[in-house]
């Protein structure tokens, strides 16, 4: 086949992958300007689709803007900070000024401590090496934040473009679509440039004569939980409203799993309460620590899934980490699944994740 290049996005056209970039349905090839689906979309329905890309191809695409001007907001995801803060983004994007969107914050109990959440997301952004500008606790779906959001995109751009980046799954291109429609309003037809150099896989939206604001290509996250499990686990985990704590009352010699995605025992300290922060509908089953692992041996893709049985043989097996607690209300973080609260008082407890999947603690702010 010749080789065709998206009029929209420069992306080199394909029709084997819908995910992808540059994928095109083949009853497309034959138009006159031909755009990838995502151009197409965009041009047409006002609406963004996320396309993925892998870390090393995402380094390339973006190599070229080290040098251009502009601010970068870079999306995470609430609920899996770990898994979408990126690492290498300081390295990617050079010395622009950075704006942390924290999203999803809708799905967080009223109680939340924001102050503490956003110190707590300022300290994760500085261990990657990215020193950021601002940070801002959004909903893109419920339009939690936007407005001060894009108060301070508009301040720190000083008219240049604004580059929008993020893992997948993070809620890009629901933030993107939002943004559109509050700009341009419901019927207003944007036209897609074509981004200069060969940036692949760039969508360019004009915000005025001189810049514009650019959607990068979701980064796949290798280290993120959704990717051991099946779409439907992972409908499961996901939550869809604000959650709701459950609290056990836990003695030591106890353990609570999740599912079969996390498990944590309760080794030593006084009775108390373990409040659980997952999605409502991840089942979380409690059992005597002394019958743990049989439990999880005979009934993991069963009683206790997601996983569900046909993602086990590719699922990782379960990782211990032992941590002992001092005083402080401490979090113990799965990412991408949730967290437990743990109150002030010591205690010994051991926490699994599947192998990749790194767990890490806070100060709670709950
Ligand atoms: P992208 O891959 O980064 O473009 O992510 P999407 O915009 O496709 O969103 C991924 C999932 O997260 C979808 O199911 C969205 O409905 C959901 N999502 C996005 N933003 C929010 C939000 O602010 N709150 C909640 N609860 N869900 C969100």
């Amino acid at each position: 086949m010749e080789e065709l290049i998206c009029q929209g996005c420069g992306a080199q056209i394909q029709t084997t992958d819908p995910d992808q970039i540059g994928y095109t349905p083949k009853s497309s090839l034959d138009k006159e300007v031909v755009l990838c689906q995502r151009c197409f979309r965009l041009k047409h329905y006002n609406e963004i689709q996320d396309v993925s890309a892998t870390d090393e191809d995402f380094l390339q695409m973006v190599s070229e803007i080290r040098e251009k001007e502009g601010i970068v907001v870079h999306l995470i995801d609430i609920f899996d900070v770990e898994g979408s803060m990126l690492k290498s983004l300081s390295r990617i994007i050079g010395d622009k000024p950075v704006i942390l969107a924290g999203n999803k914050m809708d799905l967080l109990p009223k109680s939340t401590n924001k102050r503490k959440l956003t110190q707590w997301l300022r300290s994760k952004a500085k261990d990657v090496g990215l020193i950021v500008e601002d940070v801002f606790l959004i909903s893109s779906v419920k339009g939690y934040g936007l407005n001060d959001l894009t108060e301070s995109i508009e301040f720190y751009r000083g008219g240049k473009d604004v580059y929008i980046v993020g893992t997948t799954n993070v809620g890009k291109s629901t933030f993107i679509n939002r943004l559109i429609r509050q700009t341009t309003g419901e019927d207003h037809v944007i036209t897609t440039s074509y981004f200069p150099g060969t940036t692949l896989g760039f969508i360019s939206i004009p915000l005025d004569d001189q810049s514009s604001l650019i959607d990068t290509p979701g980064i796949v996250n290798h280290e993120q939980i959704a990717h051991y499990i099946s779409d439907s686990d992972l409908k499961v985990i996901t939550p869809k409203k604000e959650i709701k704590p459950r609290v056990f009352q836990l003695n030591s010699g106890q353990s609570l799993f999740f599912g079969g995605l996390g498990r944590i025992d309760f080794i030593k300290g006084e009775r108390q309460s373990f409040v659980c922060y997952f999605a409502n509908s991840l089942s979380i089953h409690r059992t005597k620590l002394e019958n743990a692992d049989n439990l999880y041996a005979e009934h993991k893709g069963g009683l206790l899934s997601p996983p569900e049985a046909e993602s086990m043989e590719n699922f990782p097996e379960l990782k211990k980490s032992t941590y002992r607690i001092k005083e402080q209300k401490t979090d113990i973080v799965f990412p991408g699944l949730g967290w437990i609260s743990l109150p002030d008082g010591e205690a010994t407890v051991a926490a699994y994740s599947p192998k990749g999947v790194h767990l890490s603690l806070r100060k709670s702010f709950f």
